[in-house]
């Protein structure tokens, strides 16, 4: 296996209260802390791992987005990928941006690069879309192993663990191929600092989805975005007779 590319999204950071604009067209991102999606973290150090291991030669790390999406691809590379390509779209086109949108751009960087496999996380965080690696397989017409949970290189491509509702289930799959991590795929190292002042020197190269060719118009309108509801207040009842009582009355039981 040659080269490995790595999907790594800018999303706002986990921890992060996540508040809706007031024009309700989607949510506050200017002044919030940003991280790598932390799915993408576990694709990363799988690819890392497969490169130590000398399964694979090369990894890239690739994000889609404005200006600073820039930094999760150093992040990437402080974590050992050793170069990143920046597809890089204006802030306003980039929140229009949907999963196909990005599937067929990391379908056109995966053949132009000649990547032998595409890591992808299973979600994003803040679409929360699952779309990606499924329609970027499907784009590549690559075969495809989402919600990993372990990946084995075997002579005739890879022996897959995937986590299902209920149990995991293995599969067998040829090169090339899209796969997705799962949460217990690995745990992500931390970039250290010397890995980070290396990072700063690992080539990135700049594009854009027009230098690529590929159409990013819009093909889903956002009519409203909003809170959730507000959790109401609770009661407190004084037994159980209360509170199966007042069960009852709410037809719950
Ligand atoms: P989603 O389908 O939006 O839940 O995203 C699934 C995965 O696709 C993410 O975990 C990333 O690995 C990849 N991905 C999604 N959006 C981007 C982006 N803008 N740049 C790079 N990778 C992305």
């Amino acid at each position: 296996m040659a080269r490995v590319l790595v999907g790594v999204k800018r999303v706002i950071d986990y921890a992060v209260k996540v508040r809706v604009k007031p024009d309700k067209t989607g949510v506050v991102t200017q002044g919030v802390k940003h991280s790598m999606n932390p799915f993408d973290e576990i694709a990363v150090e799988e690819a890392v791992k497969m490169k130590e291991k000398k399964l694979a030669t090369e990894v890239i790390a690739v994000s889609v987005g404005p200006a600073q999406s820039a930094e999760v691809i150093r992040t990437a590379m402080a974590m050992g990928a050793d170069r990143g390509v920046h597809v890089e779209v204006p802030q306003a086109e980039y929140e229009l941006l949907q999963p196909i949108h990005i599937s067929k751009i990391l379908a056109k960087l995966a053949l132009d690069e000649k990547a032998d496999l595409v890591i992808l996380g299973k979600q994003a965080i803040d679409d929360d879309a699952n779309q990606t690696a499924q329609m970027t397989a499907a784009v590549l017409n690559w075969p495809q192993g989402t919600f990993c949970n372990k990946i084995e290189k075997t002579d005739a491509g890879l022996t897959i663990t995937r986590e299902i509702d209920g149990g995991l289930e293995t599969i067998k799959t040829k090169i090339p191929a899209v796969l997705s991590a799962d949460l217990r795929l690995n745990t992500p190292r931390y970039a250290t600092l010397p890995n980070i002042m290396k990072a700063k020197k690992k080539p990135l190269k700049k594009v854009t989805a027009k230098d690529l060719g590929i159409d990013t118009t819009p093909r889903i309108d956002i009519i409203s975005v909003e809170d959730p509801p507000v959790r109401q207040a609770g009661a407190t009842v004084a037994d159980v007779d209360a509170l199966v009582a007042k069960l009852k009355e709410g037809g719950h039981i």
